[in-house]
């Protein structure tokens, strides 16, 4: 069973560490509904009491936990349960121009603080995330049904992402330029030029629900480190994970207002964060949200990591065991809730109907079921998300796919499904599920594969299965895609890694140092002699 123990180490108040749940966490009654909701907001106790007020999480501005003046609140629902299971302030418009404002002032002080003291605050912060895992996890999986193995991880990696920031941000932003200008024709050495990276100022940050911790302390590291402040707007599935996050930077200390967390839908705040004059710099992860956001922000640096349909490629000469184990992780890990899941299966015709049978074989394996049993299918994450995918599957059935598994859905849940012999007239051919649904379409030649990988309005990640690397190296250049995975499935990590997508994929490259450079700007003074430097002696 669940259990709620006094923490060894306490920071004040009662503190709590959840032992993970057992398999009979789920499908309880009476007595045990009211255990679920106690342990729903048992994250909410002890170091995170201050974090909710009632039922209602507050928003966190100028260093301090509010109630928004709107007394409205936006519903969180359970993927699971359907049910609401959290509420967020819906803050409004004036709440948010007081957080620009204050960022704008905190800022400027930040940039001030010498580099090391940033770096030893965000240590800090890493620390005291992945100390309070467990009570941000279970937020992650009341919120966005993330299996509960997986929602530790993504607390642990989010520390681990936050310190390695640091450490990269004190290694490229300790360095500048040395230019001289006699390197140019007609000048001589007069002119030396000094470079060094400067803030951008207020960073706006927006993740998606999929990995709303993961995604919202990698656009907030990069931007304190290099000196500018931070208004998070969190997904609202997702953020109450993500208000507890926040508070982990609170209790690391940091100045009052140089971070920010507004909460509210965002059709409803989204277009007034985005288009506030007060903000320098934009960088989203979402969806089809973000080409609208694009258009609509004016002259600053966006960083935009939108969807995504990542192709895998498959060669006749590919160790089939290897493709098929990373098509089911790729295709299916998050109930394929995951920008880089593989979303079509390109295979030659000659070794489809072999690879389709093991990878049959390994779809029946997988666990389907509640997010606390730690099932490897877990509800998708609204009503509206079930409903698109079934029209997507909907679709093939009527023009034909085959079908390797039956149908089936109960509610937000899923089950997992293969369809073979998709075509390029289906829906599911093009567009991103974003659940458990995996289409495999039979090709050819290899250069028909990369004509469909080509021919997507996406371009984020790609695969390629072969035993030459020659040709894995040909392919990887011709698709059009900001990544190419060679043998092993599409992924975003790890976090230093460049990542980026085409077209309508996104806009410049995260990865801790792309980020760290992206939120900022170079500046150069130059020291001018009235001589050539190099006349002496
Ligand atoms: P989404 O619907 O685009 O939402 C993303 C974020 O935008 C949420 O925080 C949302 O807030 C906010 N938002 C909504 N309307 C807005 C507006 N008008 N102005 C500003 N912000 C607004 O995407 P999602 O459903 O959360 O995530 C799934 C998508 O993200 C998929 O397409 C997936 O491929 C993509 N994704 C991409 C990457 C990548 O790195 N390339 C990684 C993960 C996910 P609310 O929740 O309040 O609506």
């Amino acid at each position: 069973m669940v259990q709620i123990q006094p923490s060894p180490q306490r920071t004040g108040g009662d503190q709590f560490t959840i032992k993970w749940p057992s398999r009979k966490f789920s499908g309880l009654r009476g007595k045990g509904k009211s255990l679920i909701w106690s342990l729903a907001m048992a994250g909410s106790t002890g170091v995170f009491a201050e974090i909710i007020d009632g039922d209602v999480f507050k928003y966190y501005a100028d260093g301090e936990w509010k109630k928004s003046s709107s007394g409205k609140s936006v519903a969180i629902i359970n993927p699971t349960t359907r049910k609401t299971q959290y509420k967020v302030q819906a803050c409004t418009q004036e709440e948010v121009n007081k957080v620009m404002e204050i960022a704008k002032s905190a800022q400027k002080l930040w940039a001030k603080t010498p580099l090391w003291k940033r770096a030893e605050l965000l240590h800090k912060a890493a620390a005291i995330l992945k100390e309070h895992k467990a009570p941000i996890a279970e937020c992650l999986v009341k919120e966005i049904a993330k299996p509960a193995k997986d929602a530790v991880t993504e607390v642990v990696r989010s520390g681990d992402l936050v310190s390695y920031c640091a450490e990269e941000g004190v290694r490229i932003l300790g360095e500048g330029k040395f230019l001289v200008s006699d390197s140019f024709p007609g000048n001589e050495r007069t002119k030396y030029c000094l470079t060094s990276k400067i803030p951008l100022g207020v960073v706006l940050a927006i993740p998606p629900f999929n990995y709303p911790v993961n995604l919202a302390v990698s656009k907030i590291a990069p931007a304190l480190i290099a000196g500018n402040s931070l208004v998070l707007k969190p997904p609202t599935q997702g953020a109450v994970a993500a208000l507890h996050m926040v508070h982990c930077f609170h209790l690391a200390g940091f100045p009052k207002g140089l971070i920010s967390c507004v909460t509210g839908k965002g059709s409803e705040i989204g277009d007034f964060l985005t288009m506030h004059p007060a903000v320098n710099c934009i960088s989203f992860t979402g969806g089809d949200t973000g080409i609208a956001i694009s258009k609509k922000a004016g002259m600053i640096p966006l960083q935009m990591e939108l969807g995504g349909k990542d192709a895998c490629i498959v060669l006749e000469d590919a160790d089939l065991d290897l493709v098929a184990a990373n098509i089911v992780k790729g295709g299916f890990s998050y109930s394929g809730q995951r920008c880089t899941a593989v979303k079509v299966v390109l295979v030659m015709e000659s070794i489809a109907d072999t690879l389709v049978g093991k990878v049959k074989a390994k779809v029946a394996k997988l666990t389907v079921g509640p997010p606390e049993n730690d099932c490897d299918i877990t509800p998708v994450v609204s009503e509206s998300s079930a409903n698109f995918i079934e029209g997507l599957v909907m679709d093939a059935k009527q023009k034909g796919a085959t079908f390797c598994q039956e149908y089936k859905r109960e509610g937000n849940l899923i089950w997992p499904l293969l369809l073979d012999n998709v075509r390029p007239d289906m829906r599911i051919a093009w567009e991103e599920p974003f659940g458990p649904v995996l289409p495999v379409i039979r090709i050819s030649s290899v250069e028909e594969g990369i004509h469909h990988c080509n021919a997507s309005n996406f371009g984020l990640q790609g695969c390629v299965f072969t035993a030459d690397i020659n040709k894995a190296m040909l392919i990887s250049d011709a698709m059009e895609t900001g990544t190419v995975q060679i043998n092993s499935a599409p992924a975003r990590g790890p976090d230093h890694f460049p990542f980026q997508g085409l077209k309508d994929s996104g806009i410049g490259s995260q990865g801790i140092t792309n980020s760290i450079t992206m939120m900022t700007k170079i500046k150069s003074t130059v020291i001018n002699l009235p001589t050539p430097s190099y006349t002496m002696g």
